[in-house]
């Protein structure tokens, strides 16, 4: 379908052109009529989707001609999207009247000063300096009509959120409000219900939410452990077919290595392996001649491998997308799955980093027979815990202490 059929109009159109899109992208083709309709829209999307353009065309279409009053205010978390976010709506409003200023710290009062006493149409800011500007009595925001709150997860995780909603009472409530978020967090959910009307929601893309039906423990150890954890942790669990992820493929062979020593059916899966033994690992594993897959994160991502029943991180994944996509190789399709990971002290900002994207706090469970050394992480949930550790998550309700972890026994 063409732009032309959205409803956009001529001005707004040929902005489009110059921009050089041809159709519009999938939460293009579902948010712009939304929008015009004057409806409040939730996007549970991420940047790349063209979320941008998905807001900034019906809104300036609906805006018309200038005012000096702003009418559009556009919240986002960091100065580099606020400035994107800018350059986007300026190159779309080029063949109209309409003014867009960008507001940020880090740089002088004075030009923002001027541009908001000229009068802007389009507000374009992070939280902290458009509050500047209020409190200097710089700017007004009693004529805006759209609210876009865009990134929000990232804005609850930089800690903006009272600060956005200290700006969004300044708003009047007849608006129009919309939200961008990648994951819809707990806090971001009472921030809709408090601040949007009736909203419809579009989902586009995969949600970064882990899969629900899957219980991911932490086991925190000493790094010498490590090993004869992984293998108490199989000896006690009665695992269907399990996963265990490493971080390199050297790691991944000499774990392949240790487990078959010990009487595992195993097989290894990293992109040193030809193009034939990944053929033949994968289906030994699918046709149950293996019951555990040592890999890197390639298996971690596009395969499609059902029916796991645990997957292990023996190593703590690097980027936090590696988490989801790891923990997502079990409870697929409703079925339940259990994520363990394996946790030693150098973890600690990586693990932080998975809880901050996840949002939530994964639970620390230890191995109730294992014989465990003694590590610092152990007190991480105690008062007067070391700085650091992941008992410091922002914005996440954090659970005392450690329970032991039961196992649950699986029907063969
Ligand atoms: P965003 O998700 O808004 O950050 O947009 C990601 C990139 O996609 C930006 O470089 C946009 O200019 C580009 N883009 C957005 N919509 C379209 C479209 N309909 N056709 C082609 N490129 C687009």
């Amino acid at each position: 379908m063409p732009f032309k059929s959205l409803g956009l109009s001529e001005r707004i159109l040929e902005g489009v052109r110059a921009m050089g899109y041809l159709e519009p992208t999938p939460i293009q083709l579902r948010a712009i009529p939304l929008i015009l309709a004057g409806r409040d829209v939730i996007g549970s999307a991420q940047t790349g989707t063209g979320k941008t353009a998905a807001f900034a065309l019906p809104i300036l279409c609906r805006l018309g001609r200038h005012e000096p009053r702003s009418r559009v205010l556009v919240l986002e978390p960091t100065r580099e999207l606020a400035a994107q976010v800018e350059t986007a709506f300026r190159d779309f409003a080029r063949f109209t009247d309409l003014t867009v200023a960008v507001f940020y710290g880090g740089v002088g009062y004075g030009l923002q000063t001027d541009a908001l006493h000229r009068g802007v149409d389009v507000i374009v800011a992070t939280p902290g300096r458009l509050l500047d500007h209020i409190g200097r009595g710089n700017c007004r925001l009693d004529a805006v009509r759209y609210l876009i709150l865009d990134e929000a997860d990232r804005m609850l995780d930089m800690g903006f959120l009272p600060d956005v909603r200290r700006i969004i009472e300044r708003c009047p409530r007849d608006r129009h409000t919309s939200l961008f978020s990648a994951t819809i967090p707990p806090q971001i959910e009472s921030l809709i219900h408090w601040a949007m009307r009736k909203p419809e929601t579009i989902e586009i893309g995969a949600r970064r939410s882990p899969a629900e039906t899957v219980k991911h423990v932490i086991y925190p150890v000493a790094e010498a452990q490590k090993t004869d954890l992984l293998l108490e942790l199989l000896r006690s669990v009665n695992y269907d077919s399990v996963i265990v992820f490493c971080r390199t493929k050297h790691r991944a062979d000499r774990v392949a290595h240790l487990l078959k020593r010990s009487r595992h059916a195993v097989t290894v899966l990293h992109s040193n392996r030809t193009q034939r033994e990944r053929e033949q690992a994968l289906r030994g594993f699918r046709d149950g001649r293996f019951e555990v897959l040592v890999a890197t994160d390639i298996a971690a991502r596009g395969l499609d491998i059902a029916d796991v029943s645990h997957v292990i991180n023996f190593d703590v994944p690097q980027h936090p997308e590696d988490y989801i996509h790891r923990i997502g190789r079990t409870g697929r399709a409703e079925a339940t799955g259990d994520a363990f990971t394996i946790m030693v002290a150098e973890d600690a900002t990586h693990v932080h980093a998975i809880e901050r994207f996840i949002s939530q706090k994964i639970p620390r469970v230890k191995l109730e027979k294992f014989h465990y050394q003694y590590t610092a992480l152990f007190e991480e949930d105690k008062p007067g815990a070391k700085p650091g550790y992941p008992g410091k998550v922002r914005g996440v309700r954090l659970s005392g202490g450690y329970y032991f972890g039961h196992m649950r026994r699986r029907r063969r």
